[in-house]
């Protein structure tokens, strides 16, 4: 059982966890993954201490600078740091499972951050949670297209970034400060699903994406582009 990102929802979704897994009680997991420091992807990892899960020697995976944030916030007592190694080496590899940390530009205030490449035997899934725009990512990866580096890495899932649907979305505020692509963007850049590529599944919606109405003419527009929307309690089998 490995988890990536401990959110403020952390107690919850260890009990939808449970129950996609047909278990009677929340999930204790035996590691925690993270791709950087804000806030969203590290507000529940305190759950994990004596005040609540009271766990001890849980591997924590993350880079050097995310791990030295939670010790300076004395939050890695219930935890041993899993290594974190270069590039091409696997950063867990477990019941013939491997978790890849792929560097991504994402406004690095606090702490770097990493993209998770999550191979199976039979599937392999990109997370994708969050980069400030297609030009840096690519270049820092070193392809031209989002399918060019999908394909490479081999996967036949993304988990892709779609924080807002376009540049008009928070009123009274500089998106320029909160740089995501858009989705409007990215539905431009990667491949029509229909045309083949790994199966792309937005996710990381912020509250005033339109898609988190699965009602709405943007979710409609998904659909038809052959891609699909994050859901809860859905699995991929590796
Ligand atoms: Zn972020
Ligand atoms: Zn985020």
């Amino acid at each position: 059982m490995h988890l990536i990102e401990a959110t403020r929802a952390l107690p919850e979704q260890l009990k939808i966890w449970a129950n996609a897994c047909g278990l009677n009680s929340p999930v204790r997991p035996d590691s925690v993954l993270l791709t950087h420091a804000h806030l969203g992807h590290i507000e529940g990892i305190g759950q994990f201490g004596k005040e609540a899960m009271g766990c001890q020697n849980l591997t924590l995976v993350a880079s050097d600078s995310v791990s030295s944030i939670l010790q300076k916030r004395n939050l890695m007592n219930p935890f041993v740091r899993g290594d974190f190694t270069s590039e091409r080496e696997p950063n867990l590899e477990q019941g013939g499972v491997r978790f890849d940390f792929i560097p991504v530009p994402h406004r690095d205030d606090s702490s770097d951050t990493h993209a998770i490449l999550i191979s199976g035997e039979k599937k392999r899934v990109l997370f994708l949670p969050d980069h400030d725009d297609w030009e840096q990512t690519l270049e820092s990866v070193g392809y031209s297209t989002p399918n060019d580096w999908f394909q490479a890495l081999g996967a036949t899932h993304v988990l892709l970034d779609a924080t807002f649907w376009n540049g008009d979305e928070l009123s009274g505020r500089d998106m320029t400060e909160v740089p995501h692509p858009t989705v409007e963007e990215t539905l431009a850049r990667v491949q029509d699903g229909a045309l083949g590529g790994p199966e792309i599944i937005l996710i990381h919606l912020n509250h005033t994406n339109p898609l988190n109405n699965p009602d709405s003419p943007q979710s409609r527009m998904i659909e038809v582009a052959g891609h699909r929307i994050g859901r809860r309690g859905w699995r991929i089998e590796l």
